[in-house]
């Protein structure tokens, strides 16, 4: 099992206050208000382009937002980039899993897991190495440790992202649409990962078009429409009896 090392009494974890960010002209988040309890699992759902990734990517700094106040593990980010140094410890307690693997290409699958323990964290070499090989055979796939990225699959390549991540020991997890570049048959063995995760307690925030896979790990989901969150709760309340018409009409479209 995953060992998620819990703060005693930080109940929350992320704090997202009336947040809003604008590309241009464009105002893709407006006045999001949300928060997640360590070990939650929020799965975030709507349209392509109505803000999900953007939202996402605000909480480890990835996007700057231009009001409001994002709080992740007690550290501060402020509008418009104010919060340098609170952003770096964000982003080493924060693991982020993308569409593309985004995997160094010309590093062997076992040096892609050990390079940001070693650099960042100061990890010994075997240390790093240890725990690496302890994680890859979590996502099953310790038998391609010394290959390099471009002869796995994209199955096997997003296990070894998500390995990466979990090699930070992060605190958060956020996943912005893991399965959505993989073909078919490789959706599975992804999801059973962050499934695994979902039961070791990890505080997950997924953005997916899995239905299936957000109704049986969510906690909680949240359906965004153009930049605001319009319904939230549980999956059974929002899959089975969404009370907003937008909710209602989005889900006649995938379900
Ligand atoms: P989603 O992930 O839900 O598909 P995004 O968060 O990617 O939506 O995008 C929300 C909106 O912001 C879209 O209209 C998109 O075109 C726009 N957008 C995203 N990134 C940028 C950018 N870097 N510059 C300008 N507009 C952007
Ligand atoms: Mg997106």
């Amino acid at each position: 099992m995953i060992d998620i090392k819990k703060k005693p009494g930080a109940e929350l974890i992320v704090r997202m206050e009336k947040v809003n960010k604008f590309f241009g002209s464009l105002h893709v988040l407006q006045d999001i208000d949300l928060s997640v309890t360590h070990g939650e699992v929020v799965v975030i759902i709507g349209a392509s382009g109505s803000g999900k990734s953007t939202l996402i990517r605000c909480i480890n700094g990835l996007e700057e937002f231009q009001h409001g106040h994002i709080e992740v593990d007690g550290n501060q980010l402020l509008p418009n980039g104010k919060s340098s140094k609170s952003l770096q410890t964000i982003r080493t307690e924060v693991g982020m899993v993308f569409q593309q693997f985004n995997l160094f290409p010309h590093l062997s699958v076992r040096d892609n897991v050990t390079l940001a323990p070693i650099k960042v964290r100061g990890t010994s070499e075997s240390d790093a190495i240890e725990n690496a090989d302890r994680l890859l055979e979590q996502v099953n796939i310790a038998d391609q440790a010394d290959k390099l990225p471009g002869q796995l699959s994209g199955g096997q390549q997003q296990r070894v992202a998500l390995a990466r991540a979990l090699a930070m020991e992060p605190r958060l997890m956020l996943f912005d649409e893991p399965t959505s570049a993989l073909d078919p048959e490789m959706i599975g063995e992804v999801l059973d990962a962050m499934r695994e995760l979902a039961k070791a307690g990890m505080t997950m925030m997924i953005v997916t078009h899995e239905m299936g896979f957000a109704r049986e790990v969510a906690d909680r989901v949240i359906y965004i429409h153009k930049g605001q969150i319009v319904e939230q709760g549980k999956p059974e309340e929002v899959f089975d009896n969404p009370q907003n018409e937008r909710t209602q009409s989005f889900l006649g479209r995938v379900l």
